[in-house]
């Protein structure tokens, strides 16, 4: 049973095989189960840029807690019951949950539900994939969700700024935002990644490595910015900051650019703030998990209609996990980055 065990809180980016490690340990797939009892199957991992918020020292508080060391990461999964004696869980189901990055793992109902384990379509019968359950309908769509109709405050006509738009997150937020009628641009970090972005959409898009973001900014959005989904931070927030309209609205989504400094950056033109009247709200999906049934039915139903895209990368076989992670804290992933660990 292999398994990706947090091994030491790292100081910046984490080290593969030092902070973040390979493990394999014994599971025995033909134990006996006890009533309620269920052996669950890894078949797609989600890697994000949270979890590395999560491997730190257990004595600093945070909205969510530490990684236990020498324990397995957890992370989004969708995995698939595979022996149960369980009846709100039996065999052949597709459950979504939060769980241990390890190819087997043994659950009891109690557990599972309090866990919030829960039985998604059989993937087979909507022709959705199964990598689909943990981007776009699984925690960063609802994020992007979340975010545009719970803190934006999005209106028809308005101009909405997406920073890491190629994202997980960012090409949800970016298309649905179009679909209510929005002006829509984004940035990201590659030429390919721009493109992307226009292909899917986007009215403006443009490359934050190469090109000037003020000038970007000033070009692409001529009657300012009404709504931005920060998801990096830092200097982009600094400069976005002088675009945003009176009354505007910044979805505090992420600031992924800090996440792996030891220091953070210092940020300004906070003035903007009052001066500008601008709403800065920072938020958790976990808090809304009331819009997921919703939420679940608006994009299932955008997928099937074609009406949203989603790329994804993926890496395959468990093991390739840290270094997946590891891509997605440098930018390496285009589009939700997934692990592929076992086929049905
Ligand atoms: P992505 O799939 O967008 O992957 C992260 C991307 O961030 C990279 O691909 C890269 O894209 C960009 N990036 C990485 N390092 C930097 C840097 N130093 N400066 C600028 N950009 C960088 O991740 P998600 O879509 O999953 O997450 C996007 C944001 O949303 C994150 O900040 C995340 O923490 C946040 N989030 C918040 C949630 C909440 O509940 N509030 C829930 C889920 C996510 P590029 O090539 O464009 O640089």
């Amino acid at each position: 049973n292999t398994q990706i065990i947090f091994s030491k809180v790292p100081t910046g980016y984490p080290v593969i095989g030092q902070d973040i490690t390979v493990k394999k340990s014994e599971f025995d797939l033909d134990a006996p189960l006890k009533d309620g009892e269920f052996i669950v199957k890894n078949l797609v991992l989600s890697v994000d840029p949270y979890m590395r918020g999560k491997m730190r020292d257990a004595s600093i508080p945070s909205y969510t807690p530490a990684y236990e060391l020498n324990e397995p990461i957890t992370g989004d999964t969708m995995r698939l019951v595979i022996k149960s004696k369980s009846s709100l869980y039996p065999e052949q189901s597709y459950v979504y949950s939060i769980g241990s990055f390890e190819e087997y793992t043994k659950l009891n109902e109690q557990e599972a539900k309090a866990n919030g384990v829960v039985v998604r379509n059989d993937p087979k019968t909507t022709g959705i994939p199964i990598s689909n359950y943990v981007g776009v309908l699984g925690m960063p769509g609802l994020t992007a969700y979340v975010g545009l109709y719970k803190i934006g405050e999005i209106k028809r006509g308005e101009t909405i700024y997406i920073s890491a738009a190629a994202g997980a997150v960012g090409q949800v937020a970016g298309q649905i935002a179009k679909a209510q009628g929005l002006r829509v641009v984004g940035s990201a970090g590659s030429d390919e990644k721009v493109a992307y972005l226009k292909e899917i959409g986007f009215d403006g898009a443009f490359n934050y490595k190469t090109q000037d973001i003020h000038d970007q900014l000033t070009e692409l959005c001529p009657k300012g910015i009404d709504v931005y989904f920060e998801n990096v931070g830092g200097k982009m927030l600094e400069i976005v900051l002088n675009h945003l309209n009176t009354f505007g609205r910044i979805i505090a989504c992420g600031m992924v650019s800090q996440y792996n400094l030891t220091k953070p950056e210092k940020v300004g033109n906070l003035l903007n703030i009052v001066s500008k009247r601008i709403k800065f709200q920072g938020f958790i999906v976990y808090d809304y998990a009331d819009l997921e049934p919703q939420f679940l039915a608006d994009v299932t139903q955008m997928i099937l209609d074609k009406k949203i895209k989603y790329r994804e990368t993926h890496a395959e076989g468990i093991e390739k996990t840290p270094e997946a992670l590891l891509d997605v804290l440098h930018g390496r992933n285009f589009g939700k980055q997934v692990v592929d660990v076992a086929s049905v």
